[in-house]
């Protein structure tokens, strides 16, 4: 297993800054009972200037009060704050390219009732940005995403994520990289963490809203496709659409961009190098490390 921290490593809980070695939780949360929880995953980048910045991360924030609430899990905490803490955080860990992962959780309470309070932890370690230049093997999964209207798919909740690990699991079992979740009606949905996009005649699509996690990445991919004038489409998408793409790809904070080489065994009509994927896994490895800084201050006011 990796080495998420040491000795020396900092965590913030929930208003203080402490070892992660010596931080405690309450083994008789509910979170821990049910995977009745939210988190978030985010990213840092060194910028071109060397500078420390986090990627989109008022919107990382705001999704995670959005899964807060959508799970009635009381949420008191502000993004502004969250955002500083956070860079204060990579600052005492003496970080810059690093994942951090928020956890809001429930308190103790093996009842399935409405908690009075919750209480946050952020931890961060270090990621080095991924090269892209890898394609990965993936299989349709034998697992569905969730019913939306047995779970709030669109909500970063913990408990989904065994769904994901399942999925996962059984394509790594099976000799591939990764898996390709279809949604309750046997549509395209997404990967375990990371939405999905594919590309025909010099256009990609992507499924809609509604059984999928709404990817950040996704909405950015989407804004560079708008930059780049490449035609774009949200809909609801078969299988066999993906079999006959010219191209594919995951995205996802910790994924990126990551082309696909082949999906159920079967590869594309183009190399990934003479691809509009291609292009736009380029353009988002130059966004995410351009000095773009947004300022805590800047953002002030923001909840
Ligand atoms: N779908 C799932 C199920 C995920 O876990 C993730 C990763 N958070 C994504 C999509 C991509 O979301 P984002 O681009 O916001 O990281």
């Amino acid at each position: 297993m990796a080495n998420y921290y040491n000795e020396n490593t900092i965590l913030y809980l929930n208003g203080a800054f402490v070892k992660a070695s010596e931080a405690k939780m309450d083994l008789y949360s509910q979170s821990l009972h049910y995977g009745y929880s939210v988190f978030e995953g985010i990213r840092s980048y060194k910028t071109v200037n060397g500078q420390t910045k986090i990627f989109k991360a008022v919107e990382h924030y705001n999704r995670l009060k959005v899964s807060a609430e959508a799970l009635n899990l009381p949420y008191t905490y502000l993004t502004n704050k969250l955002i500083e803490a956070t860079y204060e955080l990579l600052k005492r860990n003496g970080f810059q390219d690093a994942y951090i992962r928020p956890v809001v959780y429930a308190p103790a309470n093996m009842s399935f009732s409405i908690n009075t309070e919750s209480f946050i932890v952020i931890e961060a370690w270090e990621m080095a940005p991924f090269l892209g230049d890898k394609l990965i093997r993936v299989m349709t999964s034998s697992f569905e995403r969730p019913n939306p209207k047995g779970f709030k798919i669109h909500a970063k909740a913990a408990g989904h994520y065994v769904n994901s690990i399942l999925a996962s699991q059984e394509a790594k079992s099976n000799g591939f990289d990764e898996a390709l979740l279809m949604d309750m009606n046997g549509h395209v949905a997404e990967a375990p963490g990371a939405n999905v996009f594919y590309e025909k005649d010099g256009k990609l699509f992507t499924p809609s809203l509604g059984n999928i996690l709404p990817g950040i990445t996704r909405a950015t991919v989407l804004e560079l496709c708008n930059e780049l004038n490449i035609p774009v489409e949200e809909k609801i998408i078969q299988k066999q659409e993906m079999y006959s793409a010219d191209a594919a790809f995951f995205c996802g904070t910790a994924a990126e961009i990551i082309g696909l080489q082949s999906l159920d065994d079967k590869t594309f009509g183009l190399p990934w190098e003479k691809s509009l994927s291609k292009l736009i896994q380029d353009s988002y490895k130059s966004l995410v490390v351009e000095n773009k800084q947004v300022l805590v201050n800047e953002i002030a006011g923001v909840e």
